[in-house]
């Protein structure tokens, strides 16, 4: 059994959620409490935020360096990163200990779902940065984006709103509209939630399309791996 670290508080919104679902797939499963050792390294996010606001990703990458040592130090064997918008620091990273990405978990779970093409919804960093679609281009994925009116109503809602933990009722609206039309010209695609707090929105009963949520998939797969019942060749397969 391995010791999971998590580096979160981007935001305590999803943060909590990775916990509650390690400790509760784990239960669900064997009915025991010998869920893995769990490691939470919970950063002050405003800092993080003024830093993505001004473009300092290489001072974002310095600090969550130290966050995976401490991760580290404190007897981690593996951690992830429990946002999307800092995957884009990923390849800035020299972490002690290795890194499950959110990129292979998306992957992972699009192939179990038997999906080639996904909506991606998440901050304007992630929409429109590219590392993120390439991230998934690379390990097979095609990826629609939303156009730029509705990019910017996402990232107002996602930092507005759900990192707050408030699920407005026309932030639930708006996001359907936007899905929903998108879903509609491409219906072969699954509806990515590459936000950590956006599967708060699906709480509070969005229309069924075949989501993919990046929170449930990445917490879910960490756990799988910290109790080998899934091998790091399984959850990354092979990326170009
Ligand atoms: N948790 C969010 C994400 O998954 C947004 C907050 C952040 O910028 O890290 O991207």
């Amino acid at each position: 059994m391995k010791t999971i670290g998590i580096v979160g508080g981007m935001s305590p919104e999803s943060t909590w959620v990775y916990y509650q679902a390690i400790v509760q797939q784990h239960l669900a499963t064997f009915n025991l409490h010998t869920y893995p050792r769990i490691v939470v390294a919970s950063v002050s996010f405003q800092a993080y935020i003024d830093r993505m606001n001004r473009g300092d990703w290489a001072e974002i990458a310095a600090h969550l360096q130290s966050e995976f040592q401490a991760l580290a130090n404190a007897g981690a064997d593996f951690a992830v990163l429990a946002t999307n918008t800092m995957h884009k620091v990923l390849p800035m990273l020299k972490s002690p200990i290795p890194i499950f990405d959110i990129f292979s978990a998306v992957a992972y779970g699009a192939r179990q779902a038997h999906v080639n093409q996904v909506i991606l919804t998440g901050t304007r960093f992630t929409m429109q940065d590219g590392f993120y679609a390439d991230g998934l281009a690379a390990r097979g994925l095609r990826v629609i984006v939303p156009e730029a009116e509705a990019q910017a109503e996402i990232h107002r809602m996602i930092f507005e709103e759900l990192i707050r933990g408030i699920v407005s009722p026309q932030a639930v609206k708006n996001f359907d509209q936007i899905v929903g039309s998108l879903y509609r010209e491409n219906p072969d695609s699954a509806v990515l939630l590459a936000c950590t707090e956006l599967e708060l929105l699906t709480r509070a009963r969005l229309p069924a399309y075949p989501f993919l949520d990046t929170t449930a998939l990445h917490a879910n797969l960490a756990w799988q791996l910290a109790t080998d019942q899934l091998s790091w060749q399984d959850v990354l397969g092979n990326p170009k």
